[in-house]
C-alpha cells in the first residue's frame, strides 16, 4: 500500500468479565441508588453541572476507595487498562497506572453530557451498568478537527474510522477506555429509562 496510517487514535471496548455481569450490575445499581439518595451535595452539584441528571463527580469521586463493590470494579478493570496501555505502546518507565477517580452517572430522559475531556489524567473510561434499548452511546470527536482548515467533508458512507465523530455503543457489562485527552460526549438520552454508568480516570505514578 502506498498510503499508510500514521498517528492512529486508539479506543478500547470489551466485556468487563466473561460472566457475572448481571449480578454485579444489580449490586452496583443498588449502591448507586442509595448514594443518589444520601448525596445531597452531589445532587446540588449535578443541578448546576449535569442538569436533570445525577453524578457523584463533584461529591463522591473516589468510589473505589469508599465501597468494596467499586473496589471490585477497579480490580476487574485492571487487566483491561493494562491491555490498552500495551496497545498504546506506553512506556511507563517503571511507574504504574493507578485509578485516581471513580464516580457514578445517572442519565434520565432528555439529559445530555456535553463535549469534554478529562484533564490531568492519562487513561479514562466508563463501565456501563444499565443501558436501556435506544440509550445513547459515547461519541468521540476526531482530535484533529480544529486543524481541518480547508478539508472537504468525508463521504458519509466512507470508512467508519474516517468520520469526524464516531459513536461507540453503551452496553451494560462492557467497558470503554480512551486516552484522557480525547474529547467525547454523551448525546441526549431519548428513551424514558435511565442510562447508568461508572466513569473513572487513571494517572501514572
Ligand atoms: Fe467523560
Amino acid at each position: 500500500m502506498a498510503t499508510r496510517s500514521l498517528f492512529p487514535t486508539l479506543v478500547y471496548a470489551a466485556p468487563l468479565a466473561p460472566r457475572g455481569a448481571k449480578a454485579f450490575n444489580a449490586q452496583l445499581k443498588r449502591e448507586i441508588g442509595v448514594l443518589r439518595l444520601d448525596d445531597a451535595a452531589g445532587r446540588r452539584w449535578s443541578a448546576h453541572n449535569y442538569p436533570g441528571g445525577y453524578t457523584s463527580y463533584g461529591s463522591a469521586s473516589r468510589m473505589h476507595q469508599a465501597s468494596p463493590t467499586f473496589a471490585a470494579l477497579e480490580r476487574k478493570l485492571a487487566p483491561h487498562v493494562r491491555a490498552f496501555s500495551r496497545a498504546l505502546g506506553l512506556d511507563l518507565t517503571g511507574r504504574k497506572l493507578a485509578m485516581t477517580d471513580c464516580w457514578v452517572n445517572v442519565m434520565p430522559h432528555r439529559v445530555v453530557h456535553g463535549l469534554h475531556l478529562h484533564p490531568l489524567s492519562t487513561i479514562s473510561g466508563t463501565y456501563y451498568v444499565q443501558t436501556p434499548a435506544g440509550a445513547p452511546g459515547i461519541k468521540f470527536e476526531d482530535p484533529r478537527l480544529d486543524r481541518m482548515m480547508a478539508a472537504p467533508p468525508r463521504r458519509s458512507r466512507g470508512r467508519h474510522d474516517q468520520n469526524p465523530w464516531v459513536v461507540l455503543p453503551a452496553t451494560a457489562g462492557r467497558v470503554v477506555l480512551f486516552e484522557s485527552w480525547l474529547r467525547h460526549e454523551v448525546p441526549p438520552n431519548l428513551v424514558r429509562s435511565e442510562r447508568i454508568s461508572v466513569s473513572f480516570n487513571y494517572s501514572w505514578f
